[in-house]
This record gives structure tokens, sequence and C-alpha cells, in this order.
């Protein structure tokens, strides 16, 4: 489909950064258009009325025009703006890293619909409030499973066993190893029933299941470390990617410690 000139598309603002004097690139996440990058003119002017709505971690409805090397914001009004996420330093942090994790795994001009519903949820969810941290790892396990990067958490990569239902978990390998095949798996940490169970809901459960899960602490670290490890794993070699991925590593080493 060819993109017109001119089109309006509700979308969530994902980052933003200076442009020029008082100008914003931000970059929108639009559920039938894609990643958008538009310019945004004069909103960083104390007068200018469309500043306020394109902050990140903020559901817009956007008239984008064509300019002559990329989109001009020429309309926005706020459809929602998640006030007690945006209150709230913990949550907003993991609103932020939701909205980072998108945008690292979605490039330019791919399908966007089930991404944009899978954060518009999450950031939903963080909004509410209950339980943020498992919104988080619902939001890695389906975002990596929808665009085909989800760890096989079936059966093992080595000798195809199915009824695997522990062993250890191999970012390298890209998902589980049984108890025979474990040993000696370069970066292969440990896997338990209890997070391989938790690792399947997340991945392919509906919202409902994945909401009524209440995994014990060691079990919802153990969970964050897989996935990240993960994660890191797949980003490493984007150069995009170096401060986000030392600011994961930064996590994996502290819950690593903490486990
Ligand atoms: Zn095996």
């Amino acid at each position: 489909m060819e993109t017109p000139r001119l089109f309006k598309t509700e979308a969530i603002v994902l980052r933003h950064r200076p442009l020029a004097e008082a100008d914003r690139l931000v970059v929108l996440l639009s559920p039938t258009h894609g990643k958008v990058e538009a310019k945004a003119k004069g909103v960083r002017r104390a007068k200018s009325r469309m500043g306020g709505h394109l902050q990140p971690l903020t559901r817009v409805l956007v008239q984008l025009a064509q300019g002559h090397t990329r989109y001009v914001v020429a309309g926005c009004q706020t459809l929602e703006s998640f006030p007690a996420l945006q209150a709230d330093l913990d949550r907003l942090g993991m609103g932020l890293y939701a909205c980072e994790l998108v945008d690292r795994f979605l490039p330019p001009g791919s399908e966007s619909y089930l991404a944009y519903h899978l954060l518009l949820e999450t950031l939903r969810w963080l909004e509410q409030g209950a339980s943020p941290a498992l919104a988080l790892r619902r939001l890695e396990a389906r975002l990596l499973h929808q665009g085909g990067f989800g760890p096989e958490l079936g059966r093992c990569l080595a000798c195809g066993a199915t009824a695997v239902e522990r062993g250890a978990f191999s970012p390298l390998a890209g998902g589980v190893l049984c108890p025979a095949c474990a040993p000696g798996q370069a970066g292969a940490r440990p896997l338990s029933a209890g997070a391989l169970a938790a690792l399947r809901v997340l991945q392919k459960g509906p919202a409902g299941q994945v909401s009524r899960l209440r995994l014990p602490p060691a079990i919802a670290r153990e969970v964050e470390l897989h996935l990240r490890a993960y994660i890191a794993h797949l980003l490493e070699g984007d150069a995009r990617s170096t401060s986000f991925l030392d600011h994961l590593q930064r996590q994996l080493l502290t819950a690593a410690q903490e486990a």
C-alpha cells in the first residue's frame, strides 16, 4: 500500500529527540503504518500547543504530512496519557523499557498491528498497577514470539525430545535443552520446571491466564534472567542497541546477584 501524502493515524510515542532549534523528531508506532519518524515543528517553544501531546508513553491521534525528507506532524491530540504510570518512577522506567524493546525489535516498515496492541496492553497493565514485572515478561516473551524470534520451549534443541519439563535454557541455541543434553553447553543456565511452565504461558497463553500467574519470587527472577539473557544475545551486534544492552546487562547482573 502506498502511504498517502497526508494521513491520520493513532499512534504511541516511542521516543523523541531535539532537532534544530525548537523542533523535535518523534518516533511513533502506528497500528496501520508501522514505525514512523516525524518532525514536530516548534514544539520545544514554551507556547507550543502540540508539544505536550508528543511526549513518550502517550497514545495520540496524529495527522502526518509528507515533507521533503520525512513526515511532519500537522496535528495532534492526546487519546491516552497513562497518568499513574507517568507519576511513578519505577513504572515510568518500565514503560520506557517497554517502548524501547518494541522499538529495537520492530524494523522500520514492518507490520505493526500485533506489536502495537501488545505495547498498548502492556502500558494499560502498567497504568493499572498490579504485578508490573509480569506485564514486562509477557511483553518480552510475546514480542519475540510474534516477530519470529521466540525461543523454542517445546522440545530439546539438541536431541528433539518433546516431553521436556526442565533442563537448561540456552540463549545461543535459542531455547530449551533437556537434562541429558544440557551439561557442557556454552552459556546455558539451569531451567527449573516452574520457570519453563511460566515461560510457556507468557509466550502463548491468553492474557487472562498470564494475569492470573502467581510466580514465587525465585521463579520470577529466573524467568527474568532467561528472557533478558536471550534478548541481550539477540541484540548483540546491533550497534543501535549498545546503551540498551548495557542497561540490560546491568539488570542481569543485579538479578543474578539477588538470585
Ligand atoms: Zn536433549
